[in-house]
């Protein structure tokens, strides 16, 4: 790499690039990506039969000190990021792409690269970590931002390090059914997604966002009744976007075409997207509100008819059952406008009004029970 411009030289990419460079070792400008060891940078700038190359020593065979495992690793990263501009360039022609490195680490952490990216529309950076990204780069990609240009850190999907699989939420939007990818954010990837710069998955020719998941109990109002098989509807989640909050227990991903990074027209998909997932919670705890409501409505009438004015005490909170957070299809409403008799009519039967006494009994027996033991 040129540490005075922070680009990526390859030689075998493009011969030509070291042209205007300065020759020799240049004041240790040059340093091997693999190792870290300053580079001399040898042979005449014009010499049509001699190519230029970089070397570690004077030695007779020159060799680099890393380890045949790591040199494979940058390799392989390099590889990556440089098809990465390709496709991006295939994919979006006005764009001019160079590759640079962000931040190297210590010899065994594979150095973040980056493509620098020149459109008609502005200027971005997409940061590319391989493997674990320790906190010092993560530092380095904090440090490297401005105001004007649009950072990207894109981990890959297929990246162990970087992509903690966490099940799937189903989720209904305008315009479809879609089974959403959930992930266990890192430390690290919940850090810079708190700061002003773009955090994103590639999966092959697919980008991933994130949008944050927050489980929510619906708090009880007056005149619902949420016991028996309509506690678990007290249980849902919401969304934070268009990044995820601090705090959000999981992130979900969205898909769009990968062409988006250097073609930010694209992104308007998914700012759409996840302000249907939002305009779809709030239809949901309508819903379920109205579900909750026409079951304290039946309680009154079959269970307490002599006494119609009475109040009945919310529910509270705790003796919800535990569902997981994967909302069934049968489950959702796409929006509060279309909440016709009809939809309603599909969603599950909150079930038989007679029963629901008999579950907070049992709970309340439990928790004597369980708070006598801890006694002990
Ligand atoms: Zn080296």
């Amino acid at each position: 790499m040129d540490t005075a411009t922070a680009l990526l030289v390859d030689l075998r990419q493009a011969p030509d690039s070291v042209r205007g460079l300065p020759r020799g070792r240049a004041s240790g400008r040059y340093s091997c990506l693999a190792c870290g060891q300053a580079l001399e940078l040898c042979g005449p700038r014009d010499h049509a039969d001699f190519t230029a190359r970089f070397r570690h020593t004077r030695n007779e065979i020159d060799r680099c000190p890393a380890g045949p495992e790591h040199l494979a690793r940058v390799r392989a990263a390099v590889a990556d990021a440089q098809s990465l501009a390709e496709h991006l360039v295939a994919a979006a022609p006005g764009v001019r792409i160079q590759a640079a490195v962000t931040a190297t680490g210590a010899p065994e952490v594979i150095p973040v690269l980056a493509l620098r990216l020149e459109a008609p529309s502005g200027v971005g950076v997409i940061h590319l970590p391989h493997g674990d990204l320790s906190d010092d780069q993560a530092d380095r990609i904090l440090a490297g931002g401005d105001t004007v240009t649009r950072q990207w850190v894109l981990f890959d999907r297929h990246d162990g390090a970087h992509y903690r699989a966490a099940g799937q939420v189903q989720v209904r939007t305008r315009r479809q059914d879609q089974r959403i990818d959930k992930i266990s954010p890192t430390s690290g990837q919940r850090r810079l997604a708190q700061a002003q710069l773009a955090v994103a998955w590639r999966d092959n020719g697919t980008l991933l966002l994130p949008f944050g998941g927050h489980p929510i109990t619906y708090p009880p109002r007056a005149g619902e009744d949420w016991s028996g098989s309509a506690a678990s509807w007290q249980r849902d989640w919401k969304i934070s976007q268009p990044r995820p909050a601090d705090g959000a227990a999981w992130w979900g991903l969205l898909p769009l075409p990968l062409r988006a990074l250097a073609a930010p027209a694209l992104l308007g998909a998914a700012v759409t997207a996840m302000a249907d997932l939002e305009a779809a919670q709030s239809g949901r705890e309508a819903y379920r509100r109205g579900k909750a409501r026409e079951r304290y409505a039946q309680q009154q009438t079959r269970l307490v008819p002599a006494r119609p004015q009475q109040l009945a005490l919310p529910l509270p909170a705790d003796t919800a059952t535990s569902p997981d957070s994967t909302i069934s299809a049968a489950d959702q409403i796409p929006q509060l406008s279309t909440q016709t008799p009809a939809a309603a009519g599909l969603a599950p039967d909150p079930g038989p009004a007679a029963a629901p006494e008999s579950r907070p009994r049992r709970w309340r027996r439990w928790r004597r029970l369980l708070a006598r033991l801890r006694l002990r």
